[in-house]
């Protein structure tokens, strides 16, 4: 992706200032879904680093990682895997729970979601701190798959996720400082 391409998908973030609660800047995505020819780009550049290899799944959390995995799978000829809040999947599951700033959160995958040894490539819109993700990782090493990388259209680098999700391999295409 050329600079131009990065600089015109970045005009299609939105910043809202305290939402969903005080202190918090939402970076919203919506302007950029709502435009085709930004939408292809961003889930081109999702792609990029996987191009050539061997991906078997996409795996993704709700909501908004389920919006680019499945083209994102659809481009690089995988499956898609969802990952989802409690009380959503109908057959048997893995779970895994973890830490927020108050209280804890779970998210929970089916069990033959992925085989063993599947090569798998997870993508959300966006890393914060990395427990999200974290987990969607704890989630598909249950199923000893292959974490060949994390896909993210937005990192806030400041927040230190990059770091919690080593030694997997992170690509975000707009960093924010
Ligand atoms: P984290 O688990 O802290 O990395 O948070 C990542 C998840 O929370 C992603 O699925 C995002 O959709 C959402 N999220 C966290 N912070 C923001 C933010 N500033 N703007 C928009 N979404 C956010």
């Amino acid at each position: 992706m050329t600079q131009t391409d990065t600089k015109n998908l970045r005009r299609l973030v939105r910043d809202i200032p305290d939402y969903p609660k005080p202190g918090i800047l939402f970076r919203d995505i919506t302007p950029m879904l709502v435009d085709p020819e930004a939408l292809h780009q961003a889930t081109d550049a999702l792609a990029a680093p996987f191009l050539g290899q061997k991906i078997d799944i996409i795996a993704a959390a709700e909501a908004r990682g389920f919006i680019f995995a499945a083209p994102l799978a659809m481009k690089l000829g995988a499956g898609f895997v969802p990952i989802r809040k409690p009380g959503k999947l109908p057959f048997d599951f893995h779970s895994f729970a973890y830490e927020l700033e108050y209280g804890t959160d779970e998210l929970q995958m089916h069990v033959d979601g992925v085989k063993p040894g599947q090569r798998v490539v997870i993508v959300d819109d966006l890393l914060a701190t990395g427990g999200t993700m974290e987990a969607c990782c704890r989630l598909l090493e249950k199923c000893d798959a292959e974490i060949v990388g994390c896909s993210f259209l937005i990192h806030l680098v400041p927040l230190g996720g990059e770091e919690r999700l080593s030694p997997h391999k992170v690509h975000s295409v707009l960093q924010y400082e």
